[in-house]
Parts: structure tokens; sequence; C-alpha cells
């Protein structure tokens, strides 16, 4: 008698791929059959689709995403003070930070100089017809506004790395602003804890490791939610979005998505067997549970438990490493930011006829860093400091009106690369370790 053959369990990452697959298809499918011509009267049916995306689809996609962003705050102040409490001495300290550190410029300058040479490559912003232009702006001008405005609170430099050190750290908790706040606040707290006898830090050691383990196990379930979240999201994106806004500004939304897709498939993967020697087919198959993550919550802060639970789980980093490296690198680490930076500010100065010259790449690849680090790990966390960059290198900031309509996709394309080097960075370091370079 034949035997049964036993049946093949469907994984999480492939059931969330499907979620998205299916959010993608019919969002796009309906936007296209029934969402007027930009500028026209929306129809009846349109409409009503939108309404049940808005009103019933959204919510639970926000749901899922807010599960997520619940944990981030106990997981970066746990895993930071754990981590940086188990090395041991501050030498070891100074060693890991100085490598991340040395990572998160490095992989960022080298996206930045991608990001600029694809844009004077391509050339979006010469291809654009200016009728084309003026109309896209018309129907984002009044969403480019409320983000220049918000660019407009931004605080220069120095009071922003002053406004760094909290004055209440349950205040600074309590807003994804805060978190390089409390994230200064752990590690400080984990380095003070090197220090002192360890049957001192035990209880607290032991509770944190507790309150860890246990938003772990919510992250669990929260994942399990993940296919149905990630369709919702991604629908509600493709049905307002659909396909026309992404021929408009088409060289634009070209140019962006080829250089971040050149980042993640590409610069990323190479980057992983060189330093951290896994090969480029296994790296990207073991990542891809974490990419779909980030790819649909468009969000490094609310990815950033998965990016820990993959890199110890996928690639055996250990927890003191993976649990010091995410955190920084969900707030601090931003290559697909960096390039998206690049491309936005030297396409629209192409579109407003500036010529920049030498001195300006070099501030706007300086910025591009700095915003990399500035930027909360948020859907669209980085626009108000993009509105700042153009303003300052003299491109009007409400021509940022021209590539709203696309940002959504940009910006969950632009989260992928945004973790994936963060758990490159992880992995390296683990390895360094691994051969007691560390
Ligand atoms: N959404 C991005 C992130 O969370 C930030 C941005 O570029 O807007 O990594």
């Amino acid at each position: 008698m034949e035997q049964a053959k036993p049946r093949r369990r469907v994984t999480l990452s492939t059931k969330i791929l499907i979620g998205l697959t299916v959010g993608v298809v019919v969002g796009i499918g309906l936007n296209l059959a029934l969402a007027p011509e930009l500028g026209a009267e929306p129809r009846e049916a349109y409409q009503a689709i939108e309404r049940v995306a808005d009103e019933y689809v959204k919510p639970v996609g926000d749901l899922f995403l807010r599960l997520l962003f619940m944990v981030v705050v106990p997981i970066v102040f746990c895993s930071l003070f754990l981590g940086v409490a188990s090395l041991g001495s501050v030498q070891k300290l100074g060693r890991l930070g100085g490598r991340t550190l040395l990572w998160f410029f490095g992989t960022g300058l080298l996206a930045a100089v991608l990001g600029v040479a694809l844009v004077s490559f391509v050339g979006p912003g010469e291809r654009m017809a200016a009728d084309v232009a003026e109309q896209v702006k018309q129907q984002y001008l009044p969403a480019a506004q409320a983000k220049v405005a918000q660019s407009a609170e931004a605080k220069s430099w120095l009071a922003a790395l002053v406004d760094l050190v909290p004055t209440n750290v349950v205040g600074a908790a309590s807003s994804n602003k805060g978190l390089l706040s409390l994230i200064l606040f752990a590690l400080l707290l984990g380095a003070a804890a090197i220090g002192v006898a360890p049957e001192r830090t035990r209880v607290l050691r032991e509770l944190l490791e507790a309150v860890y383990e246990l938003c772990l196990r919510i992250l669990d379930w929260t994942m399990r939610l993940a296919p149905l979240g990630v369709a919702c999201l991604i629908f509600h994106a493709a049905v307002k979005l659909g396909l026309p806004v992404m021929q408009l500004v088409g060289w634009y939304f070209v140019t962006a998505m080829s250089g971040l897709i050149l980042l993640q498939f590409v610069v990323l993967p190479g980057l992983a067997l060189l330093f951290a020697g896994v090969g480029v087919g296994a790296f990207l198959r073991r990542c891809r549970g974490l990419c779909v993550t980030a790819f649909s919550t468009s969000s490094s802060n609310a990815t950033m438990p998965t990016t820990i639970r993959t890199a110890e789980e996928e690639f055996g980093v250990p927890n003191r490493i993976a649990g010091f490296v995410m955190p920084l690198g969900a707030t601090m680490n931003m290559n697909g930011t960096a390039l998206f930076l690049c491309i936005v500010v030297l396409f629209l100065a192409q579109v407003a006829g500036i010529s920049l010259d030498a001195g300006d790449y070099f501030v706007v690849v300086g910025m591009a860093l700095l915003v990399a680090i500035g930027a909360a790990g948020v859907p669209g966390g980085s626009l108000p400091l993009i509105a700042l960059v153009l303003a300052q290198v003299g491109v009007p900031p409400e021509l940022l009106a021209l590539i709203l309509g696309v940002d959504r996709i940009v910006d969950m394309a632009r989260t992928v690369p945004n973790i994936t080097s963060d758990l490159v960075c992880s992995v390296w370091l683990a390895r360094g370790e691994a051969v007691g370079d560390t």
C-alpha cells in the first residue's frame, strides 16, 4: 500500500508573500478598472471602494502595524541594556560600537554615491514634460506644504544633538521621535552596569530578560496576523495609488526603484558575501520574510524585532550583537533612505532647472548621511527632513509635491535595504567575534 505523503507545511514567510501578492493584484486591479483619470471627477464605484479601503481594510492593517510598534520600546530598551551589560568591558563596547558606526557610515556613503551616480546618469528631471510636472504638482501641493511646515519645526543639528539627551526618559519612550533618546539612556545604563558587581544587577537583568522574552512571544502572535495585515496594508496603498501616477513621474520612479533594487539585490548581498561569507542565494532566501515585513509596514522601527529574530534564527548571530545593532540601526542606519534622498533632491533640482556644482553634490551626500541618522523609522519618516535639505540647496521645497503621489511605494522599497543593511552589519560583527576579531 502506498504511504500517504506528509503534507508540506506552508511557512509563514510564504503566507506573507501570498498576502502581499493578493493585496497588490486586487488593489491595482480595482484601481485600473475604476479609478478616474488624474484630475477627473471620481466615479461612484471607485468612491465606494475607496470608502471600504479607508474604513474597513486600513484599520485591520493599522492594527497589525500598531501591534508591531507596541513591542518596539520594551525590545529596544531590554535588548540594548542586556547587550551592552553582557559585553563585560567598556573597551569591548567601544570596539563594537565603533565598528557598528563605521558600517553605518560606510554603507550610507556607498548608497548615497550610488544614488547620485544613477540620477546624474538617467537625468529623470530633464525628461519630465513641464505641463505634466505642473499637473502633478497641483494635485499634491497641499500634502507637500504640510511636510514643509513639519520641516520648519526641525531644529538646527546642534539643538537636535542637545535634545538627544532626554530630560525625562519616560517621556522620551512615548514617541517615535524620542527613540534615539531612549537608545542613549539604555546604552548608558548598560555601560554603567558593566562597572557594577554582577550580583547587584542580577535582579534587573533577569527582569529585563523576562520582559524581552515575553515581548518576543507577543511578536510571534502578531506575526501570525502578518499575512492578513500585509494584504490589507498593501491593498489600501495599491487601490489608492494605482499605476497612472507612477507613469506620470515615470522616470523618477524608475530611477529610484532601480537604485533601491540594485542596493537590495546586488550591493548588500555582495557586502554580505564579502564581509560575512554568506552566499548571495542563501542570504536572499533567509531574509525573505524579513524583507516582506519591511516592505509592507514601511517602517524600520516596526520591523526591528523581526530583524533581531532573523539575525539570530537564520544567521546564528548572538543575541548580544543582534540586540545591540538592530535598535541602533533601525534609527540610525538607513541606506535606502540615503540613496532615495540623493535621487529626490537631484531630480527636483533638474526639474526646477537648477544646476548644482560639485560643492552642492558634496552637501547633498553629507545631508543624506545625516538624514539617515535623524529620520524616524516610520512610514514617510524622512520626508520632512528632505524638505529641509531641498531648501538648503536652493530647490523650492514645495516641489516635493511631485514625488508624493508615489512615495508610499518608494517608501516601502527603501525600508527594505534600510533594515537589510543592519542585518548584514550584525552578521559581519558576529563573524568577526567568532574569529576573535571583535
Ligand atoms: N520608512 C523609512 C523607514 O522606516 C524611513 C523613510 O525613509 O521615510 O526606514
